[in-house]
């Protein structure tokens, strides 16, 4: 177990992590895979920790966003198959293929050149990304889409796994936008299914699983729902079953005094004591992602609501206490304390940004100790990871 020496840390709830993946697997029926979508260190949760308690759970399928991700699941002993959801380079495909990594696909001029490039027995694994309406990659065209898997049925050395989609609007409750993709889904699968048999379809991520489980085909990408987070405030009211909040974001207080009244706090004084006031320091700022427009934001501390006064520094902020507390007494910045809970989506809501963004801005000096079966299984500080030397 390493350790770490701040008295900052987040801790990640994989208990909820798994019955979240359970909870969704018998929403959407045995028939239907789940792939779970560790990308960016598992939204900041931790990869390969998320990774083996979600195939513990039931997964099947792991998904990132680049290669580098990919490997460094592999890195970690993680043998289940991960599929790349972003575009890799040609050069990297020989790297995929010995890692028993699948790329996604969605140019022809990509496999041309990685037919001349790779030179390797060993089937490069793929998806075929559409473009369906979101815009960002994937083949747009009937045309195109033919194209490419007719290219990857003449050559050997590609082996045509899944096709999929990505939707624009899943998490809204207005629901125009996504039947036109589902449309065009269904009808450029059924050009492709003409010319190549395809074991895994794949167009929804956790809003549609949640929605729509009779229409996600035989795989799902779930992410956000997987860490208990829901996909959109309006979602809330409809979600069919309830999910586990993984993601708490804890510190303790490292000092502790009383302010006479007129008495100011931290850079610019914008806080001034309106009495005599108790006012506790935390050891975390906006370098560890706790950025500086959550002035005026409620933290936990004694089970109750404390008010961040003053403006976050680098490395430390203050809070007004209730009363006069003692020196290590924890600090919830998000998570539960008592009956009150403080959870992403507040977070999310003061930032007036997604809840997905909340974990994801929680920078690695802050330690990540998980807890599984109500007990610390691990602490990883990525701050004493040994840096790569070539
Ligand atoms: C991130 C991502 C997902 C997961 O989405 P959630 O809303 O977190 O479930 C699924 N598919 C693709 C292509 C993604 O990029």
């Amino acid at each position: 177990m390493s350790s770490f020496h701040r008295d900052t840390w987040v801790e990640v709830d994989l208990d909820g992590i798994y019955e979240n993946v359970q909870a969704l697997q018998r929403y959407v029926t045995e028939d239907v895979s789940i792939i779970a979508v560790v990308k960016a260190n598992a939204y900041g949760h931790g990869d390969a920790q998320v990774a083996k308690v979600a195939l513990e759970a039931g997964a099947k399928y792991l998904a990132v966003s680049f290669l580098d991700e990919a490997i460094a699941l592999r890195e970690q002993g993680i043998k289940a198959p991960i599929l790349v959801l972003g575009a890799s380079r040609v050069s990297d495909i020989g790297l995929a293929a010995k890692e028993n990594i699948t790329l996604t696909v969605f140019q022809k001029e990509w496999l041309e050149e990685a037919e001349s490039v790779y030179k390797e027995n060993q089937p490069i694994r793929l998806h075929l990304k559409l473009d369906t309406g979101m815009g960002r990659i994937g083949a747009r065209t009937k045309k195109e889409a033919v194209e490419i898997v007719s290219y990857i049925k003449s050559c050997d050395r590609f082996s045509l796994e899944g096709v999929y989609t990505h939707f624009a609007t899943a998490d809204e409750l207005q629901s125009t936008y996504i039947e036109t993709q589902f449309e065009r889904f269904s009808g450029l699968l059924k050009e492709i299914k003409q010319l190549h048999p395809i074991s895994m379809i794949h167009c929804g991520n956790s809003a549609t699983a949640l929605r729509f489980p009779g229409r996600v085909f035989n795989a799902v990408r779930v992410g956000i729902a997987m860490y208990g987070l829901t996909p959109s405030p309006e979602m809330t009211p409809i979600l069919p079953f309830p999910l586990s909040e993984a993601f708490s974001l804890c510190t303790k207080l490292v000092h502790v005094k009383k302010l006479d009244l007129g008495e100011s706090v931290s850079y610019g004084a914008t806080y001034t004591t309106k009495k005599e006031e108790w006012i506790g320091t935390v050891p975390v700022g906006y370098a560890d992602g706790w950025t500086r427009k959550l002035q005026g934001m409620n933290v936990l501390v004694d089970g109750k609501l404390a008010p961040i006064v003053g403006r976050v520094c680098m490395d430390q902020f203050m809070i007004k206490l209730p009363y006069e507390l003692p020196l290590g007494t924890v600090v919830t910045l998000i998570g539960k304390q008592g009956d009150l809970q403080i959870s992403s989506n507040d977070i999310a809501e003061k930032l007036e940004t997604i809840n997905y963004e909340i974990p994801c801005m929680i920078s690695y000096r802050v330690p990540r100790m998980f807890l599984r079966n109500k007990s610390i299984m691990e602490v990883r500080n990525y701050l004493q990871d040994k840096p790569i030397l070539e």
